[in-house]
């Protein structure tokens, strides 16, 4: 009977395009997505699923040698345990954002009444649609400029079970005419300058959408700003807002807040001892 491990180390073998410790990962998850077969099944070489359609690994090796991510290569990916679908009009949620989810849940657990949310450049809607699933008081709207990451979202948020109101809406560009008030505004604006796009690796750049990673060098913090003057407007008193940042930008971003009046300001770090994230209040 045919096992795991043989096939494991099949593929993390032919996957030659990365350093073997990453290639041996994407190896684990190819294994967990096409059989559900998890790590400790691999290495205790558990038979693969008798009646099982093999999908086409010589076409899912050359794609993952050429770089292509494998979130793209197998189309969905994990953010805070839920399996969210991806593709090329999204960025790929990644687990620093995870972080971001987790304080909100965390500032809003013990909330009686309904929280209004406005989650701004909601791509796959990850932030958004999380929100609604484990926060059970949220009232989720997510905004996006792009159709079809909104058609995207949409899709996740139906297979996901979560009620989350999706509209096109271009944050450079709110009507003033907006009335509604949140109690708490999330976004994961663009924020990597064009000049930083020459260390970045191949897989982010060829295959992820600039417009949603790349911000203009004259104006690096423009989203920021946009996103602290409709806060000004819409966020309620005792509401608060959360940011994903460019490390590059911590104290900028700060700044920015405080200029409109935000008062208590905190800039949090990533795993790698970065500045990731920002939660402002009034
Ligand atoms: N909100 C989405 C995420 O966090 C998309 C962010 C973006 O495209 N800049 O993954």
């Amino acid at each position: 009977m045919a096992t795991a491990k043989p096939l494991y180390e099949r593929l993390s073998k032919n996957i030659t395009a990365y350093p073997p410790e990453e290639a041996r990962e994407m190896a684990f998850m190819l294994l967990d997505h096409y059989f559900g077969l998890r790590k400790t099944d691999v290495l205790t070489d558990k038979p693969l699923p008798p009646n099982r359609t093999e999908p086409d690994w010589f076409k899912i090796l050359e794609r993952l040698n050429r770089q292509e991510p494998i979130q793209h290569v197998i189309g969905t990916t994990i953010f805070c345990g839920l399996e969210f679908e991806v593709s090329p009009a999204v960025l790929i949620p990644r687990p620093e954002t995870e972080d971001l989810v987790r304080l909100i849940m965390h500032d809003f657990a013990d909330r009686r009444d309904d929280v209004p949310i406005l989650d701004i450049g909601t791509g796959s809607g990850c932030i958004a649609v999380t929100l609604a699933r484990f926060l059970p008081q949220s009232v989720v709207t997510g905004w996006d400029v792009s159709d079809e990451a909104l058609t995207l979202a949409r899709r996740n948020a139906e297979h996901l079970n979560a009620d989350v109101t999706f509209e096109i809406q271009d944050i450079l560009n709110v009507p003033a005419d907006r009335v509604r008030k949140f109690d708490c505004v999330v976004s994961n604006p663009p924020y990597v300058t064009r000049s930083e796009a020459a260390d970045m690796d191949r897989n982010v750049l060829d295959y992820e959408p600039d417009l949603a990673l790349f911000v203009e060098d004259n104006d690096p913090l423009v989203f920021y700003k946009a996103v602290a003057d409709f806060c000004v407007r819409h966020l309620t008193k005792d509401g608060a807002c959360y940011v994903e940042i460019n490390e590059r930008f911590g104290e900028a971003t700060r700044q920015v807040f405080s200029d409109r009046g935000f008062s208590t300001i905190q800039v949090y770090k990533d795993i790698h001892g970065k500045d990731r994230s920002i939660r402002a209040t009034f």
